[in-house]
């Protein structure tokens, strides 16, 4: 038996031939025909204007939120129920980030929470230089509410769609939905460089910024002139030609994740004390990972008990993500409500969801989670 994971790379044949090719094609820079068309391929299937092609999505969140205007000593209001990126992302920019709990009903960015907030902010003269919202786990925020919001006042709004490429708002595709969106192509997301990422926009001026920022701000001369800091944030092109042709069979890796989710509502929903993550009627989420919770006195084990007895059998299963305003890195940091997002990180249990899982093993990570209810 081998170890199931969580959520492994799922390359094969065309992914290894694309990237041959662009081995032969001579492009090993970061730099080339793979980058542009990958570009081109990914604005086309998030349905925004351009996209730029980053070595991870933490660098699109840290030049998201730098052509945001983030900067020095800012407040940039943040989801707490995400991983840590999002979060650090906000400190590279010297900025602080003041943490947002989730609503209940779809363990997303509470909508209401944050209204109430930049109302009672904007009365104070204090309102956050940016939001940046994560789409938990692959589901969409509620982005018409949360956009509102910020519209009213005028604030920078960021969509951390790392887990969510392939996911649907309203018939809008993750990634589209704020001012900026940021993709991931790390090896456990929905599609992989191996490490990569993007920021996604549809205004023409901040994407050729973002690529000039990222290309370590050259100035047009002979000589290597620079009138401001760079990064060196660009995606190598042959990571590029994986990613096009992974990018190919998207449809089928998000379909693979939402029946992993179906198999595991079938396999589990009777149990008592559990309960998944629920799924909004506003969009369709990637399930990236599927998480569930366990209410320990209604199923007489409790969630690490679960987790343990899966680790056991050689599975790996993960706590839902610890809140960034429960983190001691952030310690010092302001968090709006909290209570919601602390329950989740308690009884909360993603269970493995690769696309690459086979049945056998699914009804086998079943089988232990019903062994340890009996
Ligand atoms: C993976 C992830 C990131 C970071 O992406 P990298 O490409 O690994 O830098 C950021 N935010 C969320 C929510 C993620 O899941």
């Amino acid at each position: 038996m081998t170890r199931i994971l969580l959520s492994p790379p799922d390359v094969g044949d065309a992914e290894r031939s694309m990237l041959i090719r662009a081995f032969d094609s001579g492009w090993i820079a970061p730099v080339g025909p793979d980058v542009d068309a990958f570009e081109r391929e990914l604005a086309t299937s998030t349905g925004t204007a351009h996209a730029a092609a980053l070595a991870s999505g933490t660098a699109g969140l840290h030049l998201a939120l730098q052509l945001s205007g983030v900067g020095a000593g800012d407040e940039v209001l943040c989801s707490t129920l995400t991983f840590a990126a999002t979060a650090n992302a906000v400190v590279y920019r010297g900025a602080r980030p003041v943490f947002v709990d989730s609503a209940r009903d779809t363990w997303q960015l509470d909508a209401d929470l944050l209204a109430e907030d930049l109302a009672d902010r904007a009365r104070l003269g204090r309102l956050p230089a940016a939001v940046i919202v994560v789409d938990l786990y692959g589901q969409c925020a509620d982005y018409d509410r949360i956009g509102r919001a910020c519209a009213e006042y005028d604030v920078p709004l960021i969509e951390d769609a790392a887990e969510a490429l392939g996911a649907t708002y309203r018939g809008r595709a993750a990634g589209s939905l704020a001012d900026i969106g940021v993709l991931s192509f790390n090896g456990n997301k929905i599609i992989t460089t191996s490490g990569g990422g993007a920021l996604l926009a549809d205004d023409t001026g901040l994407v050729e910024r973002v690529r000039f920022l990222a290309t370590q701000a050259r100035d047009p001369a002979p000589h290597y002139e620079h009138s401001e800091v760079g990064y060196n944030y660009r995606l190598s092109n042959l990571l590029a030609a994986v990613g096009r042709a992974q990018l190919l069979g998207l449809a089928d890796k998000v379909s693979a994740r939402r029946l992993i989710n179906r198999r595991y509502r079938e396999g589990l929903d009777d149990l008592p004390g559990v309960e998944f993550m629920p799924e909004a009627d506003y969009g369709i989420p990637t399930c990236w990972l599927t998480c569930l919770t366990i209410d320990a006195d209604a199923l007489g084990v409790t969630r690490e008990d679960v987790r343990v007895a899966l680790a056991a059998a050689d599975i790996e299963a993960r706590p839902v993500w610890k809140p960034m305003h429960l983190q001691p890195v952030f310690a010092g940091d302001g968090v709006v409500g909290g209570a919601v997002a602390e329950r989740l990180f308690a009884d909360g249990l993603c269970l493995p969801s690769g696309s690459t899982l086979s049945k056998a093993d699914q009804d086998w990570v079943i089988e232990v989670v019903r062994g340890c209810a009996r």
